[in-house]
């Protein structure tokens, strides 16, 4: 990673304060002074600012509710940012895994582990996301089996990968897929004649949402693996 964001991942400072001790020759590399804040650096490169060694913090794995009418984004836009108001330090060292749409609620995670998001987010990694879905019409018969089988969305070529539907009530079901196209779900439903009235994602992997809306909290080390 870039030293500039090593010094904010090992210390209280930010981006900028970061760099302003670089700039200020406070930062050495390998014994050496370093002040060019882009320089690639790593957790074995032996990394002091002030004389102190630096050691980065753990990655960070936390779950969040997403309320209806926020933007999966750091940044406002038509809607507020999921991450206005959260009491959580250096938010903006965390990135997303997978967005919801601004009307989906549920299951957001964030954390500062690109390989584990790279990892959940793959369709080849058949990491399983469960969704409550609401309808406008009652489920067809035979919406399982092509669900199963795999459908084409509009304007796409490759069929989805093999989706579970299981009925909760005629309007309400869990599709749990392993893909994240864009829209998918309303996509899915829409190739079908039928319309998505309510998201809500209950599921990642064997990460299960528990916390109320517009709450969150650290993963535990049981949840991170379950995503394998
Ligand atoms: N599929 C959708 O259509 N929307 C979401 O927010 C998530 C999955």
């Amino acid at each position: 990673m870039r030293l500039d964001k090593f010094i904010c991942y090992s210390t209280e400072l930010d981006r900028a304060q970061a760099r302003a001790n670089i700039w200020a020759s406070a930062v050495s590399v390998n014994g050496e002074i370093c002040q060019d804040e882009a320089k690639q650096v790593h957790e074995n490169n032996h990394i002091t600012l002030l004389g102190q060694v630096l050691t980065p913090r753990a990655p960070r794995y936390i779950m969040l509710h997403k309320p209806a009418s926020t933007l999966c984004s750091h940044a406002d836009g038509a809607y507020p940012s999921l991450f206005r108001g959260l009491t959580l330090n250096k938010a903006e060292d965390l990135h997303l895994v997978g967005r919801l749409d601004a009307d989906t609620t549920g299951l957001v995670l964030l954390t500062d582990d690109g390989r584990w998001s790279y990892h959940i987010t793959h369709p080849n990694s058949g990491c399983n996301k469960v969704y409550r879905v609401t309808l406008r019409d009652p489920l067809s018969t035979g919406t399982a089996q092509l669900f199963n089988q795999g459908i084409r969305l509009q304007g796409e070529a490759k069929l989805t990968l093999p989706a579970q539907l299981e009925s909760v009530t005629a309007t309400e079901v869990l599709l749990t897929i392993v893909e994240g196209r864009f829209h998918q779900v309303k996509r899915m439903f829409a190739a079908v004649g039928n319309k998505v009235v309510a998201l809500h994602r209950d599921q990642i992997g064997g990460i299960q949402l528990d916390v109320p809306v517009g709450e969150w909290r650290h993963l535990t080390a049981q949840e991170v693996m379950s995503t394998s």
